[in-house]
């Protein structure tokens, strides 16, 4: 499935994730349909892989976009509250906000200030409504600590690689919501886990081995440039 689905134009690209198995049923699909990656990136944009968009940082490969999708769609329903951690590009933001719709809403948390206004000018491309109508709210800030304002959250991504489950993303985590969320392991290696918050109690399921960017400081994010 990975890396078998680029494509010339945006909707090759989806056709192809489409053929190549990604999508269990209409709803994740229609979305990446709807939103054109090349809004997002300048180099290769409907190549199924990461991209960087600077500051160090990566819009991440279409397939991965699609999985974490896909794992949260029962939970990206009509009217769902959502967060992205690692907003970057502004992508998979816009993804998820068509996906809960016009009673739904989108927060992505991005800690370099340069890509919050790029993301903006991303989303305004196509879908500045969604900015106007506050269905997506973009902003600064440190996303370990998540954004508390606007908890709690259906559905959380998270689009860079933590260290451990942080305390305050499964905080605000709403009963019966799920979060993806890449975790690096003692041994460098990084796992997809899925994290459900039922009855109060944490199940963790491991996914499967991703590459993504970590999740750190600023600081830490600019000195390894
Ligand atoms: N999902 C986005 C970006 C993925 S790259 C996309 O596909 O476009 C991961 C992003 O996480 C980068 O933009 C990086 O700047 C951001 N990031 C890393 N650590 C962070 C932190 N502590 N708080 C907020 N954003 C962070």
């Amino acid at each position: 499935m990975a890396w078998r689905s680029s494509g010339s134009s945006n909707a090759e690209l989806v056709g192809n994730l489409k053929r190549n198995g990604v999508f269990s049923n209409g709803r994740v699909s229609e979305a990446m349909l709807a939103v054109d990656r090349g809004d997002f990136t300048s180099s290769h944009p409907y190549e199924d892989s990461p991209q960087r968009i600077g500051y160090n940082a990566t819009i991440s490969a279409p397939h991965m976009h699609a999985a974490a999708l896909e794992y949260l769609r029962n939970h990206l329903v009509a009217g769902a509250n959502a967060l992205d951690v690692g907003s970057g590009s502004g992508y998979l933001t816009t993804c998820m906000a068509l996906m809960v719709g016009t009673s739904g809403t989108v927060v992505g948390v991005e800690h370099i200030p340069e890509l919050v206004t790029l993301s903006k000018e991303n989303v305004k491309k196509h879908h500045r409504e969604l900015l106007d109508s506050g269905n997506i709210i973009l902003t600064e800030g440190d996303g370990r600590l998540g954004f508390a304002e606007k908890a709690p959250y259906n559905a959380i991504h998270v689009g860079a690689a933590a260290k451990g489950l942080p305390k305050a993303l499964i905080e605000q985590l709403a009963e019966g919501g799920r979060m993806m969320i890449p975790v690096a392991q003692a041994d460098g290696n990084q796992v997809f886990m899925q994290i459900d918050k039922i009855d109060g109690a944490i199940r963790e399921t491991m996914i499967e081995h991703v590459i993504y960017v970590p999740l750190t400081s600023r600081e830490k994010q600019w000195s390894s440039r």
